[in-house]
C-alpha cells in the first residue's frame, strides 16, 4: 500500500481495500445513477454496494490501484466522507410526496447542500432536514436541523447521534424559508469562527452554551 490515501476514498478495516462514496444530495436517485453505478460495480468487481445511514450508496472493497479509474468511471463528485466539512444533508420526502409533508424537506436540502458543500468548518458538519414535526429527517440529531411545521420551519443546532448524542437546541421556531437560512448561515459562520478544530458542534454547544451563541448571532 503506498503512504498517500487515494483521493476521496477510505480505508477499510482489512487496512488493504478501500471504500468511496459518490455524492448523492438528499439520497436522490435516477435510473441514470443507478445504472451508472451497477454498471461500475460490474466493471470493477466492487464486492459491497451499500445504501448508509446519510442517504448515500457506498462502494466497499476497491484495490487502491483502482481507485482513480473507478471515480472517473462513475463521472460523480466525491462525497466527503472523513474531511471537516459538509458531509452530507439528509432530507425526508416532504412535500414532494409524503401526505404529512407540510413543507418542502427535499427543495430546502438541496438548497443547503449546494450551499455548503465544499465549504471548511472545524469539523465536519452533517444537516438534517424534515418536512414535519415526525422529524424523518433525523433534524434534532444532525449538527445542522431543520423541520417543517405548518407555520414555517424551526431549526435546530448541536445536534449529535454518535458515542454522545444530543439533541439539538431548538433555536428558531415558525420561520420563513428564507429566515430559516439566514439563522443556519449565522449559526455555521459564528461556528466556523469560534469552534475548536475537530470540536463538533454538538460539543462546541455544551463548552460555549447556547445563549451565547444565540446572543452573537441575533
Ligand atoms: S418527516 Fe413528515 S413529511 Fe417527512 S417523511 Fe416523515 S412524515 Fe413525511
Amino acid at each position: 500500500m503506498s503512504e498517500t490515501t487515494p483521493e476521496g476514498a477510505i480505508l477499510q478495516r482489512d487496512k488493504e481495500t478501500w471504500a468511496i462514496v459518490p455524492r448523492t444530495p438528499m439520497g436522490m436517485l435516477s435510473p441514470d445513477i443507478l445504472e451508472r453505478i451497477a454498471a461500475v460495480a460490474r466493471k470493477w468487481n466492487i464486492p459491497v454496494i451499500k445504501i448508509t445511514s446519510g442517504q448515500r450508496i457506498a462502494l466497499v472493497g476497491l484495490r487502491e490501484q483502482d481507485v482513480e479509474a473507478v471515480w472517473a468511471d462513475l463521472g460523480r463528485d466525491i462525497g466527503r466522507a472523513t474531511e471537516l466539512c459538509v458531509h452530507y444533508v439528509q432530507a425526508c420526502p416532504g412535500t414532494a410526496v409524503c401526505r404529512l409533508g407540510v413543507q418542502d424537506s427535499l427543495g430546502l436540502g438541496a438548497e443547503l447542500e449546494a450551499k455548503y458543500v465544499g465549504v471548511d468548518f472545524p469539523a465536519k458538519i452533517k444537516m438534517g432536514v424534515s418536512g414535519c414535526p415526525l422529524s424523518c429527517g433525523e433534524s434534532k440529531l444532525r449538527d445542522v436541523g431543520v423541520t417543517g411545521v405548518k407555520q414555517g420551519f424551526n431549526v435546530h443546532f448541536g445536534g449529535n447521534a454518535g458515542s454522545r448524542p444530543r439533541v439539538g437546541d431548538q433555536v428558531g421556531e415558525n420561520l420563513s424559508r428564507q429566515e430559516a437560512l439566514d439563522l443556519v448561515d449565522a449559526l455555521l459562520t459564528h461556528y466556523r469562527v469560534h469552534a475548536r478544530k475537530r470540536e463538533r458542534t454538538a460539543r462546541f454547544v455544551e463548552r460555549v452554551g447556547i445563549e451565547s451563541i444565540l446572543a452573537a448571532v441575533r
